[in-house]
């Protein structure tokens, strides 16, 4: 509907100048709503997406206006899409209540808040606007101070989703990494393993795992305390993660001892992965608050043939590393 057919513009309550030199009172840009977000604005009417706009833009948001739900829903299907929507409730082809249902519909992994606009203000269909999963409404005309109010309590919800997200994240990568290393912890390691394992059966691939043991770490430990332990715990797992594969999982095993798996692994990518390990680790000293310490790992590999259980992998990966133990250390063993 146009501002001339039913709406004045002066009911919009939209600063442009003829008005405010009437005297109206409108509220003022205030300086404190300046944003950076990004809104999508869906509006039929030429003269009102304008208004909108350029209302939207003084407060500081950046707006991408489309002119009716077909354009909207184009741009909404998208990776990247704005998070706050304003959308027309009557509009030509796609209206409104349609966006947002297929809005809802779409699974996406950061809400989106929907702010509607109507002309009707029946209680019945404002109920359907909302059943159909606007979280909010506007109804026309509506004063330009509302529609700031309204916008910010959005973004107060959509920065409440951000952090219920973002916490989620954490306790996710929390409960999934050691904590001292970051590399992958003991639990979520054999669950990777076993993933891998079905993985590279579906694509006839085999998968090699690597058991990477600090030698005499116990010496660090008893010689500089479990500071200087902890510090050269860290810096050879970085090694460690550096000197595999960039699609290669690494996991703290148990103390001194790693997990590497190795997807779509022959027993020469294995045998090749294993001795940069094994380099990256004795190339030069690691360097402590309580000096330079010469480290060097052994390491137990083998490669599944297919449907081995990954226990009875572990076991042979196991074996191998106390045959490199027993020959002498700093070296590589392969089993079968
Ligand atoms: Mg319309």
């Amino acid at each position: 509907m146009s501002p001339g057919i039913g709406y004045q513009p002066i009911l919009w309550r939209i600063p442009i100048p003829n008005i405010e030199q009437q005297g109206i009172v409108v509220p003022r840009c205030d300086s404190s709503q300046a944003t950076s977000e990004t809104i999508l604005v869906a509006e039929d009417d030429p003269i009102f997406r304008k208004l909108l706009q350029s209302r939207l833009q003084k407060w500081g948001y950046r707006v991408t206006a489309v002119k009716d739900g077909g354009e909207a829903w184009e741009l909404l299907r998208k990776p990247e899409t704005p998070d706050l929507l304003i959308l027309d409730w009557m509009m030509p082809g796609i209206d409104g209540i349609e966006l947002c249902r297929r809005i809802r519909e779409k699974q996406r992994d950061r809400y989106q808040y929907i702010l509607l606009l109507t002309g009707k203000d029946d209680k019945e269909d404002i109920v359907k606007g909302l059943n159909a999963g606007a979280d909010d409404y506007l109804t026309k005309p509506f004063d330009i101070g509302e529609l700031g109010a309204r916008l910010r309590a959005g973004k107060r919800i959509l920065s409440l989703q951000q952090e219920l997200i973002q916490a989620r994240e954490d306790l996710r990568f929390q409960a999934t990494h050691d904590s001292l290393t970051g590399l992958w912890s003991r639990g979520a390691s054999f669950d990777l393993l076993a993933s891998e394992l079905q993985r590279g059966i579906r694509a006839h691939a085999a998968t090699g795992i690597l058991m990477i043991d600090l030698d005499h770490f116990k010496n660090v430990n008893d010689t500089y305390g479990h500071l200087t332990g902890d510090a050269v715990l860290r810096e050879a797992s970085r090694r460690i993660g550096q000197a595999v594969r960039s699609y290669d999982f690494v996991g703290r095993y148990g103390g001194e001892e790693f997990l590497a798996i190795l997807s779509k692994c022959t027993t020469d990518d294995l045998r090749s992965v294993a001795e940069r390990v094994r380099c990256a680790v004795a190339e030069s000293p690691i360097s402590t608050s309580a000096g330079s310490i010469d480290m060097t790992v052994s390491i137990g590999g083998v490669v599944s043939a297919q449907g081995v259980p990954d226990l009875e992998l572990l076991s042979a990966a196991d074996s191998a590393l106390y045959d490199a133990k027993r020959s002498g250390r700093n070296r590589v063993v392969v089993g079968s």
